[in-house]
C-alpha cells in the first residue's frame, strides 16, 4: 500500500503498525473488501471448528495424518483471524473508510513497577477525514 504524504507528516515514526509490505496486509486488502468482514469471520470460525474436531478425531484414532490436517485448518483459521484483526484496526471509526488509519506518532510505552504492567498508547489518524484515534493496551510485563 502506497501512502500519500505530501506534508511529510507521517514520514517519521512508522512502527510495526503500517507493515506496508507484509503478506498479512496485502492478503487482508485483497480478501476483506471482496468477501466482506462477516464472511471471513464465518470462514475462520469454521476453520477453527473443523480444526478442533480433526484434532480430537486424530487423537482418538491415533492417526498422524488427521492430526496434521487439523493443524492445517487451525493455522489457516489463525491467519484469516489475523487478516480480520488487521482490517478492523485500520477501519476509520468516524467515516468508516477501510484501511484508513496511519500511525500519527510513535507509541508511548509506560511501565508500572509495582504491579509489573506495561501500558502502550498508540496514536492513529485517518488519512481521509483526519479522525484521531488513541488506543491504550495494558499488558503484563514479561519477566526475564
Ligand atoms: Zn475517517
Amino acid at each position: 500500500m502506497k501512502i500519500e504524504d505530501p506534508g511529510g507528516e507521517f514520514s517519521t515514526g512508522f512502527g510495526v503498525y503500517v507493515e506496508e509490505d507484509s503478506f498479512t496486509g496485502h492478503a487482508s486488502e485483497f480478501l476483506l473488501p471482496g468477501l466482506g468482514e462477516k464472511t471471513v469471520v464465518q470462514i475462520y470460525l469454521l476453520f477453527f471448528g473443523v480444526g478442533i474436531f480433526l484434532f480430537i478425531l486424530g487423537f482418538k484414532l491415533e492417526k498422524l495424518r488427521v492430526f496434521l490436517l487439523s493443524y492445517v485448518f487451525l493455522i489457516g483459521g489463525g491467519f484469516l483471524k489475523r487478516m480480520t484483526d488487521y482490517y478492523r484496526a485500520r477501519k476509520c471509526k468516524k467515516c468508516g473508510k477501510e484501511f484508513a488509519y496511519l500511525e500519527a506518532r510513535s507509541p508511548e510505552v509506560e511501565e508500572y513497577g509495582h504491579d509489573s504492567r506495561v501500558e502502550t498508547t498508540s496514536y492513529y489518524r485517518c488519512r481521509f477525514c483526519g479522525h484521531e484515534y488513541v488506543e491504550v493496551i495494558g499488558q503484563k510485563k514479561i519477566k526475564r
